[in-house]
């Protein structure tokens, strides 16, 4: 009996450090891909080019919008009331993206109008900023229906829209609202609390992770967090 208790106590024990070991490599094999290859300042070769860029950034912004406004590539084409492409600065330095549009964005059409955005909002203004001195958008341009987590197949149909909004307005600085925003950008599954805090890079543009605003309305004492990460970006971004 001791000895099967052992032998279940080992199996377990080997089950749980083989997924720290995972953990462990995961994260190594993050921070090597940010030492090697993505230095500060270049492009990835994988990101190719846009053709035929005006220099003028709204224009192309509106190309890539009506390429994609009556967009059913996933099955939330179907349930969506509106698609929300996203809003702001098209030469912004600093570029928010969330996960994905909630009730009053999807009804709106436009990102981060409900209470997660009015904090969100405030976050801005604290920066010292305006909501139209930065942009702001989601990787998935429509609702999930209920609020859903994005699911794998919408989030890998929908990025390639997303890495154009970003290629064209270049950024300074972007910051991933919360874990799918995070991990989806930065292709990782380490989670937001040990992503959080630093930078990282994507395709050559500085990444700061943090709570997702949504997040902070349930866990108010994590507002200090992300002050401590929107103050980093301002450090980055002077206004
Ligand atoms: S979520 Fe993205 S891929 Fe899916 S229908 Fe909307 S715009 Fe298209």
């Amino acid at each position: 009996m001791a000895e099967l208790f052992l032998l279940s106590s080992n199996s377990q024990l080997q089950e749980e450090l083989l997924s720290v070991v995972k953990a462990i490599k995961g994260y190594v094999l993050n921070q090597e891909s940010l030492a090697v290859g993505l230095e500060w300042g270049k492009k990835s070769p994988l990101s190719p080019p846009i053709e035929n860029l005006t220099g003028n950034k709204e224009v192309e912004l509106e190309k890539v919008y009506q390429e994609m406004k009556t967009c059913h590539l996933c099955p939330l084409g179907k349930t969506r009331r509106n698609l929300v492409f996203g809003a702001g600065n098209p030469s912004a330095r600093i570029v928010f993206v969330g996960e994905a549009p909630g009730a009053d964005e999807d009804e709106q059409g436009l990102p981060f109008v409900g209470r997660a955005g009015q904090l969100l909002t405030k976050i801005i203004e604290a920066m010292g900023l305006k909501r139209k001195d930065v942009y702001i958008c989601n990787i998935l341009k429509c609702r999930p229906p209920g609020n859903r987590n994005p699911l794998p197949n919408e989030i890998g149909l929908c990025e390639p829209f997303l890495k154009k909004q970003l290629q064209i307005i270049s950024p300074q600085v972007i910051c991933a609202l919360g874990t799918f925003a995070a991990q989806t950008l930065l292709k990782t599954d380490i989670p937001i609390t040990m992503l959080r805090g630093r930078f990282h890079s994507y395709e050559g543009i500085k990444l700061m992770p943090t709570y997702h605003p949504a997040y902070l309305l349930r866990n108010p004492s994590a507002k200090k967090l992300v002050w401590e990460d929107v103050q980093m970006i301002i450090r980055e971004v002077p206004v």
